[in-house]
This record gives C-alpha cells, structure tokens and sequence, in this order.
C-alpha cells in the first residue's frame, strides 16, 4: 500500500471534508525550496509551507543548531524555571521588533498567540477597572482556530456550529485609500456605541483573505484613534512577520506602533511550532502588581521549548544576514517585474505585491469551471509547483532562498494557466 492509502485508514486532515476532497499527497523528503513525494515527483514550495520556511526546508545552519541543543537540553518547565535559548532569543527578537515592544510571552501556534494577545486586551482593561469587553476587527480578518481567534476572524463561512458561543466583536472594514474617510467615520460611530478593549488586525496583508493588501495611512490613522481612545492594539504578524513585506515587520511600514504583536510561522523557520506574543510596557505594567490575580494565568505545556527557541534564534541569525536580505531584494525585483508582464493580461484581475508576496484574481467564469480551485491546484501541481490558490486568488509566498530559475518555473506555470483557464 503507498502512504496515501495508509493515511486514509486513520487520519483526519485539518480543514477537511474527507468526504469530496482530493486524496492526501504523501511528501517524504524537502530540501531548500523543494518537496518530494512518494513517486519521486519534485514540486517547488511556492507558498513556502504555509509561510513557514523562509530559509528554504531542512537548513542545514537550523538544523545543526537544534540537533547540538538537542543533545544538551531538550524541554524544561518555564513557569519558574528558565534557559539560554529563551533569553538570547528574547534579546534577539527585541532588537528587530518595534522599538515599544518589551516583553515576549511564549505559546505554540499562531491562533494561541492572537488567543493570548486578546486576553492581554481584555484583561489590561479589567485589571485597571475599566468596563470594556467588546473586540474590534477587520472584516474578512483571519486570526486562527481557537474561539477567541475564530471569534475576531471574519472569515468563519463553516464556523456555525460554534457561533452562540463567540467573544463579542464588532467590525470595520480595510482601508483602502478611497473609503479612508469612511471607514474612520464608522470606527469614531463604534467608539460611542461599544466599550472597546482592543483592536486585533492583519497588517497590510490579510493572508487567509486571499492576499489582499490595504492603505498604510489608513490603518496608521485608524491605530492612531485606537490609542487616543486606549484600545489596545494587536498586530497579527503571524503571516506577515520576518522579512514577507519587505520589511522584518509589516508593522514598520506605520508610525504608529501596536500594543502587542503576534508571531509564529517563520519565526521558527519551519522547524518547530512556537509563537511568540509580544507587548509594550504599558500592558505589562497592568499585570505587575502585588495582587498575584492580576497576573496573566495562561500557559502551555511547551511553553518556549529549548529547541523551538534554538530554531527560532538561528533563523533570526539568517534574517539578519546580508545574505538572505540580498535574497529578499532579488524576489522583490523579480516578482515586481512579473506582475509588469502579466498585469495588463485580460485574466489577471486585482495584480498587486508587498514584499515577497505577490497575488492577483483569475478573470473566469467561476461556474465554467465546477470547481475552479482544485482545478488551478491539479494544473500547478502537474507542473511542479505547489501553489495552493484560495478561490480564484493565485499567490506565490517562495522561500527567499528560491533561485532565478525556480521562481520562473513558477511564474512559467501562472502563464499556462492563464492560457489554459
Ligand atoms: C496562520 C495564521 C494564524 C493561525 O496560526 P496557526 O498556527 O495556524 O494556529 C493566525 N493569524 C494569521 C494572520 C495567520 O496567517
């Protein structure tokens, strides 16, 4: 039997209706930019894993760096205990996020970083005596699985089981420029009408939406009003974080400086799972205090596990390289130039980049097509390329590592689409 086969018997796959879905791919081997499955057929990450390994797969700089922490120390409790890796991370990490962030809380994947930095909000205004429970967030805003998460995420289309059971949250749309005026107008009207605790958002990029990208000013107006108003503000820069926009923040590209920051993905370079919440002092001073209830009484298990952190410092070595920054500059380049090719082309709707990330819409008929997605899928994946299209959204998100050549492997596959569909 091949792995596939195998897989069906007892595995349940995430975000999956095992019923119509196509049958499971089963990858045994990954190296730089590359996957291998079970037929020895090669394919191209072209969403780097789901924006996880930056560095390419298996870096061999990661990977010995974990292996030597390995055989030292594996997993201590951090509730009262500490460790090397936590603190060299720590100081490294701070020396690349904004300058107001100041304390790191550690948790295990992206939707417990958003989960913790919602309880950070909420708990700061009920530790300083302030009735405010109610959450702002973007529409079409995706921040994880978990309830506080799956509660901000506007995205929950198949959530309705769940749905009596959410924080109370209230939305705006994205800024995009022309509707800045409104959507400040709206926020100012939601200000009067709810005490809001925090506002959590994706910066500039909403990955799970399909990409889309938004107005700098307007989001650094609409934070500007958050803190004149002391809603604290969570950046999610879980998809966004260490280097995708261009910057190793997309919150950098603002003036106003968020509360708090979520990471996870590429923080450990595609290694290990661990994310970090990041905040300034002005939310952890509401927690330091003589009243141990004041404290914040969330943890996990794994809660900054040795080698999540060994992972997570090596690739923060690599971000740092001059390198890997000349690598980030080439995809730009050559993603910038693609979209001057195809960007007039009568199938290419929406074109637009940040950083690394490059998307546009498919211009079809959607119902031509029964299932246009898992049909664009198939066409990459047949030609080598994974790339994994959200409705008829086609994104490239490649590890910075990809060369010349296998970026135009990728884009040569976006052409033939745009011919075949
Ligand atoms: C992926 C993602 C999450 C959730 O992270 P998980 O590790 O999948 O739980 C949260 N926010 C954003 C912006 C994401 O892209």
């Amino acid at each position: 039997m091949t792995l596939s086969e195998r897989d069906k018997k007892h595995l349940w796959h995430p975000l999956t209706q095992h019923k119509t879905s196509l049958d499971t791919l089963a990858i045994i081997k990954a190296e730089g930019v590359k996957l291998w499955d079970e037929n020895g057929k090669e394919y191209i990450d072209g969403i780097s894993s789901w924006y996880t390994c930056m560095y390419g797969h298996c870096n061999a700089y990661i990977t010995n760096k974990v292996a030597a922490q390995m055989q030292k120390l594996d997993q201590v409790v951090f509730s009262g205990f500490t460790h090397e890796p936590a603190i060299q991370l720590s100081e490294e990490l701070i020396k690349i996020l904004p300058t107001n962030q100041e304390k790191l809380f550690f948790s295990d994947n992206g939707s417990t970083s958003t989960e913790i930095g919602i309880k950070m909000a909420l708990q700061y205004h009920f530790n300083l005596g302030n009735e405010r429970k109610v959450m702002l967030a973007f529409e079409e805003g995706f921040h994880g699985d978990t309830f506080g998460a799956m509660s901000v995420s506007g995205l929950s289309v198949y959530n309705g089981a769940f749905e009596h059971h959410f924080l109370e949250v209230v939305r705006i749309p994205v800024p995009t420029g022309e509707n800045n005026l409104d959507v400040l107008q709206k926020l100012e009207e939601l200000i009067e009408q709810h005490a809001l605790a925090g506002f959590i958002y994706e910066p500039l990029v909403q990955g799970a939406a399909g990409m889309k990208m938004h107005d700098a000013a307007g989001l650094n107006a609409i934070l500007k009003i958050c803190r004149e108003h002391e809603i604290i503000t969570i950046a999610d820069e879980v998809m966004t974080g260490f280097g995708k926009t261009g910057k190793n923040f997309a919150s950098e590209y603002l003036e106003e400086q968020p509360d708090i920051i979520c990471m996870s993905k590429a923080l450990t370079a595609g290694l290990l799972p661990m994310a970090i919440t990041s905040c300034s002092m002005k939310v952890y001073n509401a927690f330091y205090d003589n009243d141990i209830a004041k404290g914040l009484f969330h943890g996990h298990t794994y809660t900054a596990n040795p080698l999540s952190c060994t992972a997570a410092l090596a690739g923060i070595d690599l971000l740092n390289s001059e390198e890997i920054q000349q690598n980030i500059q080439q995809v730009i380049q050559s993603h910038s130039n693609f979209l001057k090719e195809i960007k007039d082309h009568p199938k290419v709707m929406n074109s637009r980049q940040l950083g690394v990330i490059l998307a546009f819409e498919l211009n079809v008929e959607m119902e031509r097509y029964g299932n246009l997605r898992n049909k664009l899928f198939k066409h990459f994946m047949e030609s080598g390329v994974f790339l994994r299209p959200l409705g008829n959204t086609i994104y490239i998100l490649a590890p910075y590592v990809i060369s010349k050549k296998e970026l135009q492997k990728i884009y040569d596959s976006i052409l033939a689409a745009l011919e075949i569909f």
